[in-house]
């Protein structure tokens, strides 16, 4: 039976991760099962008429969503779990085409985020993202995806580079683009492709924003299928989770709230990331749809908790002494709470506490990690979202290992523990007395 759940929930998990190339297609496949589950999609620009016991979505950018469900009677505050849809990849630049020796074409393309280059390298990956495209009255916005193996970034031989095995340097200019095709007589054979794509005549393509994705699809390995690798579980794994969570949770005295950033891979600073007013504003929103007044909204604030799910670093099976001496996370052992006294991570021993009772209660395993104290480790969501809305709040992750690797390693356990955890965070309530105590009610 918990097999049969495993194996299920990591079907949909493939699928959805199999689906989203990149951020754009991320938050449409979260916006088709949200469909499905009935709630109704709002717009950042039109009036908000909302209704106790429904559940809404909106989105930014089209790359960032926040879902939520009201409860039929009057609420306290809100439950928010935040993840990230966007990964480390390669942007596709304007002037794509880049011709060698008048023989080979390849595209010209930059670092999003803080990849490792290595495993991009010699393997199949094609080009996904939006197309803006001219219209009658204006432009509207084509999510392509060009469903096969494109291009490559080939490998220098090991005979033309000898040091490659010795802590190679690679240059995201020199070394990072892919071969496309033969160089024929037709010009501006990228954009043709892409323009066919779409469906329309290359001239009406405006603008565009496309990535290089690994072509290579989710799998299970391991003597006992215990793992599963795929590009983007960094976040996309959180995201899913907290998604699945959000769709079978019941509400009952506060809004459960699954919000989805993008842009955190390169420092959140964007109308649609972390440090944006996405959050801020869709909470305003709900409070003044809801006939509440400032002040009120504020108390509810104080009485709110938000989970900001990003993955962990598991103990790496080849690099043990990586990791902190006491705070060890492992595939498979669970959710993983972190800690940093810089508050980096903004975990302290209020919403720790808070987190590991949600865990408890959703009879869930849950493990700590601390950065070594001798290594910076990465910052995530948590701490950024604060600037906009402050509230009690949790970083936690599932373990992984390779992140920013195009193929990440995780637990095939992980994924069902942590929708547990959320189904138990969205369908519950945190009560603050205004002197350290706190009244936790699960529904
Ligand atoms: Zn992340």
């Amino acid at each position: 039976m918990e097999q049969d759940h495993t194996e299920s929930v990591n079907k949909d998990l493939f699928s959805f991760l199999d689906n989203s190339p990149n951020a754009f297609w991320a938050v449409k496949n979260m916006c088709s099962i949200l469909d499905q589950a009935g709630l109704a999609r709002l717009s950042e620009g039109a009036k908000w008429n909302l209704e106790a016991g429904r559940g809404y979505y909106v989105t930014r950018n089209d790359s960032a969503v926040i879902a939520f469900r009201i409860p039929k009677a009057d609420y306290t505050g809100f439950q928010i779990m935040a993840s990230h849809c966007d990964s480390p990849m390669f942007k596709i630049k304007a002037n794509a085409e880049i011709a060698v020796d008048s023989q080979y074409v390849k595209l010209n393309v930059e670092k999003y985020g803080g990849m490792i280059c290595a495993p991009w390298l010699d393997r199949p990956l094609s080009v996904a993202g939006r197309v803006i495209v001219r219209t009658e009255d204006g432009i509207e916005t084509r999510l392509i995806n060009i469903d096969r193996d494109l291009c490559i970034i080939p490998n220098m031989a090991i005979h033309m580079n000898r040091e490659v095995n010795d802590g190679y340097k690679f240059n995201a200019q020199a070394d990072m683009l892919p071969l496309f095709c033969e160089k024929g007589d037709e010009t501006d054979a990228f954009m043709k492709l892409i323009a066919s794509e779409a469906g329309v005549p290359a001239e009406d393509i405006l603008d565009t924003d496309l990535f290089l994705y690994n072509r290579m699809k989710a799998s299970v390995f391991g003597l006992n299928n215990e793992f599963i690798a795929s590009g983007r579980l960094d976040d996309l794994q959180c995201a899913f989770a907290s998604l699945q969570g959000f769709i079978q949770a019941s509400p009952v005295d506060s809004v459960a709230v699954h919000c989805v950033f993008d842009n955190e891979e390169v420092g959140s600073g964007s109308k649609q990331g972390a440090a944006g007013t996405f959050l801020k504003d869709t909470l305003h929103r709900i409070s003044a749809a809801m006939g509440k007044t400032d002040e009120e909204y504020m108390m509810g604030l104080a009485s709110s908790f938000l989970v900001s799910a990003d993955n962990a670093h598991a103990v790496h099976p080849n690099h043990a002494e990586k990791s902190d001496p006491t705070n060890r996370a492992y595939l498979n052992k669970g959710i993983v709470i972190k800690y940093s006294a810089n508050q980096k991570y903004t975990t302290d021993a209020v919403s720790g506490a808070v987190m590991r009772s949600i865990c408890e209660r959703a009879g869930v395993p849950y493990q700590t990690f601390t950065n070594r104290s001798d290594m910076i480790g990465g910052s995530t969501l948590g701490n950024i979202s604060q600037s906009q809305v402050s509230l009690n709040t949790v970083d936690i992750g599932l373990p992984q290992l390779a992140m920013h690797s195009p193929y990440e390693t995780a637990g095939a356990n992980d994924t069902a523990y942590l929708i547990r955890a959320a189904k138990v965070l969205f369908s519950s309530s945190i009560e603050a007395a205004g002197d350290g105590s706190y009244k936790l009610r699960f529904s």
